[in-house]
């Protein structure tokens, strides 16, 4: 029987870049870990594509998955649905692959207590500042929005005590080659199963 493949999460507050950095991960043909492709009830955004970047799915069919038991994790962001399907993620475990979840913290910290020998990695921005600057720039926000936001990124960075390993999003490549390295120290640990 084929060694079980490990469980790779990467999550961080919202604004990080965690879509950024997986998709820069992904693009590397040497990356031999597989992407759960997630499920959500939001719209795609132009150029994305169904069973690519998401499963979209209508809430109604979102509901009934949560309630047929097959969603290995789910959470509500922005009034969407987002969840990683259960059955994917078993089937390549149990193949022998390792398996890359890119979620928001609360999905992760679901995952975590089901699959405490998950390598769990937190995505963090360089600083707070830099965060406050970057929303700052976006020039979307008004100020009340930005430092509601901030607010909640702060309880997010306190999160990270949640998780095996804090990669500093400060550049892109940087945080891709950080991962990297994670999961091939992580493979050689003498007590993986
Ligand atoms: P977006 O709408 O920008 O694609 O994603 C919004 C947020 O949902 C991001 O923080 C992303 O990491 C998170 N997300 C994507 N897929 C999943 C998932 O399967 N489960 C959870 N819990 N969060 C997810």
């Amino acid at each position: 029987m084929a060694k079980r493949g490990m469980l790779i999460v990467l999550s961080g507050p919202s604004g990080v870049g965690k879509g950024t950095v997986r998709k820069a991960l992904f693009e590397d043909p040497q990356v031999d870990f597989n992407y759960s492709i997630s499920m959500t009830t939001r719209t795609p955004r132009s150029g994305e594509q169904n069973g690519v970047d998401y499963y979209f799915v209508s809430k109604q069919a979102f509901e009934e998955h949560i309630k047929n038991g097959e969603m290995l994790e789910y959470a509500k962001y922005v009034d969407n649905y987002y969840g990683t399907p259960l059955k994917y993620v078993n089937q390549q475990l149990d193949a022998g692959h390792d398996v890359f979840l890119e979620i928001e913290v609360n999905g992760a910290l679901q995952v975590r207590a089901n699959c405490p020998d998950g390598v769990y990695i937190f995505l963090t921005p360089p600083d707070i500042k830099e965060l406050r600057s970057r929303l700052l720039h976006r020039g979307t926000d008004d100020l009340t929005v930005i430092n509601k936001r901030i607010q909640t990124a702060s309880k997010e960075i306190r999160m990270m005590q949640n998780y095996d390993y804090a990669v500093v999003n400060d550049k892109i490549s940087n945080a891709v080659a950080e991962i990297k390295n994670i999961v091939k120290s992580e493979r050689l640990k003498v007590n993986r199963v």
